[in-house]
């Protein structure tokens, strides 16, 4: 009984469509999914649609980037209300803000002699959420980088000659808006964000509700040290293999990590205490 809390669509830069996801989800009997797009909502209702006829929970949700220090720090949302105005309305502001991010990289790509076109950045993103995978994947297309995480690596990666940040949220912020919007927050892949004690500590003071303990990208250690530091500062756990679909960098993980369904409840219990605030 496997669950799956970390999926990116087209609706920001994974590859599969939301309903692609539930069909895939539903072959290799996942119980539950969550949709997870980079500050972008455009795929749940796909999503549900075409999971009601399935016996496959879905959870509606998202991720959204913020900062500490030299920090990336990305919240999870689950169980929100995704016609919330307040939500929606301040998504899209960062969804802008987003398109005028990867001008910016195009434009610091072009000083160093890297010359492409905006324009088939926004072909590649097609209305959803714009990222740096997607102007990684121009790069690729034009043989100016080998591979997307050449890309990463060289030029668009957080201080690279190329990158631009996009961070106007604090995590408290995030965390507010996504309990405002009645869902629970939790803290994505901790280990890749070389978070510690004490800033799970400051998120926990801030308002956040669980951790993501299971996650491609963490080691086995870091999984089992995730899970005690939740338990120890009363947080819930979250997993999820963050899967962007086909032809990128990680491969298709959708499912792989084995998460079990029992993480559902408590979270959905949560959010219902903020629901009725
Ligand atoms: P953005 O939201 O525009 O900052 O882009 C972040 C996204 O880029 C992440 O969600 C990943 O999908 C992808 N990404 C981040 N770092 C790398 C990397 N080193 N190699 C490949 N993809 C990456
Ligand atoms: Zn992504
Ligand atoms: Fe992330
Ligand atoms: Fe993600």
């Amino acid at each position: 009984m496997a669950v799956d809390l970390h999926l990116h669509s087209t609706a920001s830069d994974g590859t599969l469509s939301p309903a692609e996801i539930i069909a895939k989800a539903h072959e290799i009997n996942l119980t539950a999914i969550a949709l997870t797009d980079h500050d972008s909502l455009a795929g749940i209702r796909e999503a549900l649609d075409a999971s009601i006829k399935l016996s496959l929970t879905f959870v509606p949700g998202l991720e959204m980037s913020s900062e500490y220090g030299d920090r990336d720090i990305h919240i999870l949302g689950y169980f929100i209300d995704y016609t919330q105005p307040h939500l929606t309305e301040t998504l899209a502001g960062l969804r802008v803000a987003r398109v005028n991010r990867a001008r910016t990289m195009v434009e610091r790509l072009a000083g160093l002699g890297l010359e492409i076109d905006f324009a088939e950045v926004e072909q590649c993103a097609h209305g959803g959420a714009m990222g740096r995978p997607h102007v990684a994947q121009i790069l690729v297309k034009h043989g100016l980088v080998t591979d997307i995480s050449e890309a990463f690596a060289r030029f668009i990666g957080r201080g690279g000659p190329a990158y631009a940040s996009k961070h106007v949220l604090t995590t408290a912020q995030i965390i507010e808006l996504i309990h405002r919007a009645g869902g629970v927050a939790s803290l994505a892949h901790p280990g890749v964000s070389r978070v510690d004690e004490p800033l799970l500590r400051v998120l926990k003071d801030g308002g956040l509700d669980a951790v993501e303990v299971w996650h491609t990208d963490h080691t086995l250690e870091q999984t089992r040290y995730f899970k005690q530091l939740a338990f120890e500062l009363d947080l819930m756990v979250t997993g999820g293999s963050d899967c962007h679909g086909f032809g990128k960098s990680r491969g298709f993980v959708l499912g792989s990590l084995g998460i079990p369904d029992e993480i559902i409840e408590p979270l959905r219990t949560r959010a219902g205490a903020y629901k009725v605030r």
